[in-house]
């Protein structure tokens, strides 16, 4: 194998025979980059799906104003509303306006973790 010219890192600048990073941060950015994949996949984030989620915080709002229905608890003030699916996809559910569901946060993990 004839050798290959070392490049900079992106990174750090450390010379490397990686086509663009040296292997820490070849590694890091290679975990950053799984754990994107991972996560929006796993939750089944496309762009519809955001736009979908935009789309059902809003309406929420605009009828209940910045309040979370609660899940485990009472209704209560929320700033920070998120939009889910009530029956999970992984599940069938689907991404149509009735299984979506608004929640705050912390709402929202604790329903995750159940
Ligand atoms: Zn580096
Ligand atoms: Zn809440």
């Amino acid at each position: 194998m004839p050798p290959r010219r070392r490049r900079p890192c992106l990174v750090c600048g450390t010379l490397t025979r990686n086509a663009s990073r040296c292997d820490t941060h070849q590694a890091v950015w290679q975990q950053q980059q799984d754990r994107a994949r991972g996560s929006a996949h796993q939750r089944g984030y496309t762009q519809a799906w955001r736009t979908t989620a935009a789309q059902a915080v809003a309406q929420h709002r605009a009828a209940h104003g910045d309040r979370c229905p609660g899940w485990g608890v009472p209704a209560h003030p929320a700033s920070d509303l998120t939009a889910d699916h009530r029956i999970p996809k992984a599940r069938g559910g689907s991404d149509d306006p009735e299984n979506i569901g608004v929640l705050c946060r912390a709402c929202n993990g604790r329903k995750r973790d159940q």
